[in-house]
């Protein structure tokens, strides 16, 4: 049988979950990691039904694995995503006010520590086929697939090579060229504030109820979002303000920005007040997308997939999760490959696939999650009247119930007929 190996660059969430998604499919793969261990920074992240649905898909065990792993809102709230308030005193409404609960069952809010999530997928995927301190740094293509060549001056070859190296993707930059500005990553005009606070001293601050269940408030120009993490002992807490000057620093996260935010935040309410008050001296983070869709998501041998493909800003926890689904579809399409039969037709066939079906839903997550910075911070004025909750509680469900609810193995299913007619021409 002709060799079939598939690299996979990056070993993140969206890395990990395609090797496991191979393994299982019996389709020999290696995964290069830049850093020197499977390491995720940062802490708590949401996974969505459609996340947790790739998940179980990619294995059956998954969804069952993460259940144990996750935090979720108080008993009775499970199947909240998130209670959204007023930030700040609104006409007739009080700060702190109920505007709406938004429902996202089965999961609700449910979220890992991402390092956490990491081990697990590292330890189902099989570390033995992890090199790391290999740091792509160009590759070349040719009729037998595609060779790496790493920072370290070494090099590997693959039949077909996964690129899941992140946002700030070598393989995007490869296949696409330098100097096209599909390849960058640009400051969105909006970051957070970010903290994690003791669950004990939120709740004396504003009350067990509101520290306990997931919670947005809106208020003047920014929004502020908070969920419980670490099975409810802490909460991470986020505040979002519009900062729209350039970003001229090369790192994108600053430290020390209390008076910032003081600043930032000075004509809100009083919860939102006492939130800040138990935040310390919070750092800044200043969000980064790809502003510009590549044409194609495949080159040649080589797919991108997750953010390496289409990173997003946060503002609908949604970029995981796309990142889930393509590891999916990517792995079921490359299960359907013959290896008794010539693979480049096939290969053609199997990207032609992904491309049909991942390109435009997740090039759409990705362009409704930064129009969501402008839904949550548009909401709030002096007076809002009950026409415009009446429009936003309906706008919420309907944002969101796209992304969450598809029939993500009908998209692995579509995309495989679409290979198979392919290959029938
Ligand atoms: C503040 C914030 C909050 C978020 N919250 C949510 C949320 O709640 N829910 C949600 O669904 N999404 C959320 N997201 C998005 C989510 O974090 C990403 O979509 C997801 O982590 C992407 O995973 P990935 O594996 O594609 O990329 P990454 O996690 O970035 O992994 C890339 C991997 O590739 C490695 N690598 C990088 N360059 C190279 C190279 N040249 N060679 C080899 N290896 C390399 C890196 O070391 C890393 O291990 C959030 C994002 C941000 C910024």
């Amino acid at each position: 049988m002709p060799s079939f190996e598939v690299a996979i660059v990056g070993g993140g969430l969206c890395g990990l979950s395609v090797a496991i998604a191979l393994k299982n499919r019996s389709i020999p793969f290696t995964v290069y990691e830049a850093r020197s261990s499977f390491t995720e920074l940062g802490h708590g992240i949401n996974i969505g039904p459609n996340a947790l649905e790739a998940f179980r898909l990619i294995d059956s065990s998954l969804g069952e694995a993460i259940y144990k792993l996750c935090t979720r809102n108080a008993p009775g709230k499970e199947d909240v995503w998130f209670q959204i308030r007023f930030g700040a005193p609104s006409g007739k409404h009080h700060d702190g006010e109920l505007i709406m609960e938004l429902m996202s069952p089965p999961t609700g809010n449910m979220t890992v520590i991402r390092n956490e999530l990491l081990q697990l997928l590292a330890e189902m995927a099989g570390l033995e086929r992890a090199r790391f301190n290999k740091k792509l740094v160009e590759l070349s293509q040719d009729s037998s697939g595609v060779t790496l060549h790493f920072a370290d001056s070494t090099q590997a070859h693959a039949t077909v090579l996964i690129a899941s190296d992140g946002i700030h993707s070598a393989a995007r930059r490869a296949v696409l060229g330098a100097s096209n500005p599909a390849t960058e990553a640009l400051y969105s005009g909006m970051g957070a504030y970010r903290a994690v606070v003791p669950m004990s001293v939120l709740s004396s601050s504003i009350g067990h109820e509101q520290a306990r269940t997931s919670q947005i408030y809106l208020g003047p120009g920014a929004y502020v979002i908070m969920y419980p993490i670490e099975r409810g002992k802490k909460v991470n807490v986020g505040f979002w303000p519009w900062r729209r000057e350039p970003w001229h620093l090369r790192e994108w996260t600053l430290p020390g920005q209390r008076i910032e935010m003081e600043r930032d935040f000075a004509k809100w309410g009083a919860t939102v007040h006492k939130i800040m008050n138990v935040m310390g001296d919070p750092s800044f983070f200043a969000t980064h997308h790809h502003t510009v869709q590549p044409e194609s998501l495949v080159e040649g041998r080589v797919c991108l997939i997750g953010d390496a493909a289409h990173s997003m800003p946060p503002h609908q926890g949604a970029g995981a999760g796309q990142a889930m689904e393509d590891a999916y579809v990517i792995a079921e399409l490359l299960s359907k490959v013959d290896r008794q039969k010539p693979i480049q037709r096939q290969i053609d066939a199997a990207f032609k696939g992904y491309e049909a079906v991942r390109k435009q839903r997740s090039a759409k997550v990705a362009e409704t999650s930064q129009e969501a910075m402008d839904w949550w911070t548009g909401f709030y004025n002096e007076d809002v009247s009950d026409e415009k909750i009446e429009q936003f509680t309906r706008e919420a469900d309907e944002k969101f119930r796209w992304i969450w609810h598809d029939d993500i193995a009908g998209q692995a299913r579509s995309a495989i007929k679409i290979m198979e007619q392919l290959l029938e021409l």
